[in-house]
């Protein structure tokens, strides 16, 4: 892999800081070290001492007052050492990556903590989307990623996909204006990345089959893309065995893999993790050191703390429980649905994620009849137009979420939904 020819010039102009360089060595120096070097702040000075945090199942995680001082301080670029072995061992028995085998020419895996996936993933963007690129995503897209993607000037090729995620052939004909040798001559504008949700799709809450997968990553490998995985939804998959990620594929070194803490730990933590080929991580580290310097010190260590003590079959253990209750939320809104929406909407059941993704029979666009009546009639879901590239563009889909509410609300909020479609479409 030529990871150099996919970088933008921001991204490929980033030096590493001379500041952070230092602390990022006094992080590795001996104790006896003493250093007249840093420039943080001393947290004696800090007003928190120590906490007790209470986990769900009764029993509690300590900091005290030495961790306190660790958890307030600044930290290194990447991510918490420990924190970052964690989570590596965490992808190796999840997904086992034929890169980590890798000699360093080829690009080995490595990773970053960042501020949830989000932060991770905009600065992916940041690195490999210059203006005027082609860039591929499945549509109907996430909207936080057209949001990231959109300023920077991109051509947004969205790809068909139905309750299995992208179709493969539409992608081969897609790509097909091309040549696969035009990947190396940029003015062939070629794309250079797939960007995808391969789990429990936002907002269609479509999954990608193994089998798509396979072909995707074969049309990967012959016209040269980079494919990011945006996956906050695999640890929300209500079938197992989960199905193989990209990553447990990338013989090549071509995914970047995008992990989320979000629907499994805690969203307000911001925690995400991107693993990827080394020549890549590098970048988006060089990026942290420059905009957030690091990802908050406190909530690596929180995580940390738990992880460590729930050991990985803890943390399994409680993903488990996790699925269980999406999965009986899906289950109620599904029953509500065919109970209220039958012959007015066509659906598929989700196999992950959050999200019923409903077509609105009879309905051209409902973005008036959601933002207008739904809202006044007090039901809230979100009109499909927002996940479209051009929101401008009419779409006959909503997205109704099952994370929040109780049975009994989804029933109602169904119901008036069922009833404010009735009205629309006499
Ligand atoms: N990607 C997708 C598809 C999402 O749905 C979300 C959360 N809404 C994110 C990324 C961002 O997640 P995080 O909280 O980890 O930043």
């Amino acid at each position: 892999m030529n990871y150099a020819r996919f970088l933008t010039a921001v991204s490929a102009a980033r030096q590493i800081s001379p500041i952070r360089a230092m602390t990022d060595l006094l992080m590795r120096s001996p104790p006896s070290t003493i250093s007249l070097a840093g420039g943080a702040p001393n947290p004696d000075t800090f007003p928190f001492k120590s906490a007790r945090v209470t986990v769900s199942d009764g029993s509690t995680i300590e900091i005290d007052e030495s961790l306190m001082k660790k958890a307030l301080q600044y930290s290194a670029s990447p991510g918490i050492a420990e924190l970052i072995s964690w989570l590596k061992n965490l992808q190796k028995s999840l997904h086992n990556p034929p890169t980590l085998t890798y000699s360093p020419e080829k690009g080995q895996m490595d990773m970053c903590i960042t501020t949830g996936s989000q932060e991770g993933l905009a600065k992916i963007f940041e690195m490999l989307v210059d203006p005027g690129d082609n860039v591929l995503l499945d549509t109907p897209a996430y909207s936080g990623i057209l949001a990231a993607l959109k300023p920077l000037g991109c051509n947004l090729i969205g790809l068909p996909t139905d309750q299995f995620g992208i179709i493969p052939q539409a992608l081969k004909e897609i790509l097909s204006r091309w040549e696969p040798e035009d990947a190396i001559r940029p003015e062939s504008k070629c794309p250079k990345i797939l960007y995808t949700v391969p789990n429990g799709g936002n907002p269609t809450g479509a999954s990608l089959t193994t089998e798509r997968k396979e072909e995707i990553y074969q049309l990967a490998q012959k016209y040269d893309l980079i494919i990011i995985e945006d996956d906050p939804y695999y640890f929300l998959q209500f079938n197992k065995p989960w199905a193989p990620s990209f990553l447990s594929m990338d013989i090549d070194g071509r995914v970047i893999r995008a992990d989320s803490m979000s629907k499994i730990l805690s969203s307000g933590l911001r925690l995400g993790f991107i693993t990827g080929p080394k020549p890549f991580i590098e970048r988006l580290v060089l990026h942290i050191q420059a905009s957030t310097l690091h990802t908050s010190t406190f909530t690596q260590i929180m995580a940390l703390q738990l992880l460590e003590k729930w050991g990985q079959e803890g943390f399994l253990n409680h993903i488990d429980g996790v699925i269980h209750f999406y999965r009986t939320q899906r289950d109620a809104m599904l029953n509500s649905a065919n109970k209220w929406l039958s012959g007015l909407a066509e659906w598929h059941s989700p196999a992950g994620g959050m999200f019923l993704w409903m077509k609105i029979n009879g309905v051209q666009d409902t973005h008036k009849l959601i933002m207008l009546k739904a809202i006044s009639n007090e039901v809230l879901l979100v009109p499909g137009s927002a996940f479209n590239i051009d929101s401008a563009e009419p779409s006959s889909y909503v997205r109704a979420s099952y994370s929040l509410s109780s049975p009994e609300k989804m029933d109602q909020g169904l119901q008036r939904l069922a009833s404010l479609i009735i009205e629309e479409i006499k």
